[in-house]
């Protein structure tokens, strides 16, 4: 049985962050992380000779005011790498569609219905409206489906239809104008948890499994799949709403219960590295398809380099490997031996619907009180930064109590 002061479950950046704040407060943290490296999407592929990619996330803004925080704080200031200006191209089939960004858009709208619709947006109120409720009225039904829910689909990987209106944008007030307005960091974003589980006062378990929660007198008890027990004062469960609800059923049943009503979903990413030279395809960073078998490609463009470019391809589940290949070979316009370094991640995703503040709202009231905290990427939004912003506002509320 190991003991700490706190057991984050999970180790992507929600529990991560939640690590570095108790570890910084001087309290030792355990991560039990089910992968056998840190990270969840924050994934980034190195390969030999040091070119990297990244299999989820990809950007981060000046805007996320917290993260910088703690970039600041774990000594990564230097490694803050400035991204290009974004290319977001459209797909029609395997045809690109001539344009990029705010002009693709106009070229594919229908202007007399967008005409029609645009003079709605004066006023328009997001509260209680789906995305596709509250876009579709103020582009027109027919702009929404085939061009504007494509776009805001291929953002989350995942249709955004039904998302809550307010969860997709976030205006945030403040800009660190000392930092590049979009960035990543020299080596990947994965170099920012890798970075986190190193600190002192943080240990990571990986490869570990967290099956249970149980109460241990006035502590906790959580219960990993190799049959350990972790004991801790102050549990935190960082992993999707599914693994999250599994592991907190049986000592915290209603909290389950609630953490159980939000869905999530499966994306499966593939990636890879081509030789620049090989490479017919444009400066594109965000591909778009307005219907395919994928929601997005992102590709490395944004950090070019003058060797390799690779790609991202976030597939709808059901399309097997060797089909998830035949469609991007195509698309490119490459053999299937031309992709070096193919690499696959399965990651599951939030699906917030309508609704979704209320049961945030019981969550909160369920752990008031209690030194238990639920993490991750689905209460006020689903960027990086909202899972920081959450993190450490959960660490604020449980610190005094260990
Ligand atoms: C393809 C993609 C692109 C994105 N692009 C951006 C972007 O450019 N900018 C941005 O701001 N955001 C982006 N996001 C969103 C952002 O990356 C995520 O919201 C955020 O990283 C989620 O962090 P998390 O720690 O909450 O969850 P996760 O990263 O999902 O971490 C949860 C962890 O829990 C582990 N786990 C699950 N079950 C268990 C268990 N039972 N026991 C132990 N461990 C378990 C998982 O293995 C995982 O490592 C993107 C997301 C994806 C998928």
């Amino acid at each position: 049985m190991s003991k700490h002061d706190v057991v984050v479950v999970g180790g992507g950046i929600s529990g991560l962050t939640f690590a570095f704040e108790a570890a910084r407060a001087g309290r030792s943290v355990l991560v039990l992380e089910r992968a056998p490296q840190p990270g969840g999407c924050l994934s980034t592929h190195r390969m030999e000779g040091g070119y990297w990619f990244e299999l989820g996330a990809h950007t981060c803004y000046n805007s996320y005011v917290g993260f910088t925080e703690l970039i600041e704080g774990c000594g990564l200031r230097a490694e803050v790498q400035q991204r290009a200006k974004t290319h977001l191209r459209f797909l029609d089939g395997d045809r690109l569609v001539p344009g990029s960004n705010l002009g693709v858009l106009l070229r594919l709208f229908s202007w007399p219905e967008a005409a029609f619709s645009l003079p709605r947006m004066i006023g328009a109120k997001k509260d209680g409206k789906t995305v596709e409720e509250f876009y579709g009225r103020i582009v027109g039904k027919r702009n929404y489906a085939k061009v504007l829910g494509p776009m805001l689909s291929a953002v989350p990987s995942q249709s955004a239809d039904a998302f809550p209106a307010g969860m997709l944008f976030k205006m945030r007030d403040t800009r660190r104008k000392d930092f590049p307005r979009s960035f990543t960091l020299r080596g990947g974003l994965q170099s920012m948890t890798d970075t986190l589980a190193r600190q002192p006062g943080i240990e990571v378990a990986a490869g570990r499994t967290a099956v249970s929660l149980e109460a241990s007198g006035s502590a906790w008890m959580v219960v990993t799949d190799d049959g350990e027990r972790h004991e801790a004062a102050v549990v935190a469960v960082a992993t999707p709403p599914s693994a999250s609800s599994a592991v907190l059923g049986g000592a915290a049943p209603e909290l389950a219960a609630q953490v159980s009503r939000v869905r999530d979903t499966v994306v499966e990413t593939l990636a890879f590295a081509v030789r620049a030279s090989k490479v017919k395809i444009p400066v594109s960073m965000f591909l778009v398809p307005r219907q395919d078998v994928f929601h997005s490609a992102v590709t490395r463009d944004s950090v070019p380099d003058p060797e390799w470019r690779s790609f991202a391809f976030h597939f709808k589940p059901g399309p097997s490997q060797d089909e998830r290949v035949a469609r991007v070979t195509r698309l490119l316009g490459l053999g299937k031996t031309d992709l070096e370094d193919l690499v696959e991640k399965r990651t599951v995703l939030p699906s917030p619907a309508l609704g979704h503040e209320r049961i945030v709202g019981e969550i909160d009231r369920l752990s008031a009180g209690r030194r238990l905290c639920v993490l991750g990427n689905w209460f006020a939004g689903l960027s990086i930064e909202d899972c920081v912003d959450r993190s450490r506002s959960e660490w604020a509320r449980v610190a005094a109590a260990v």
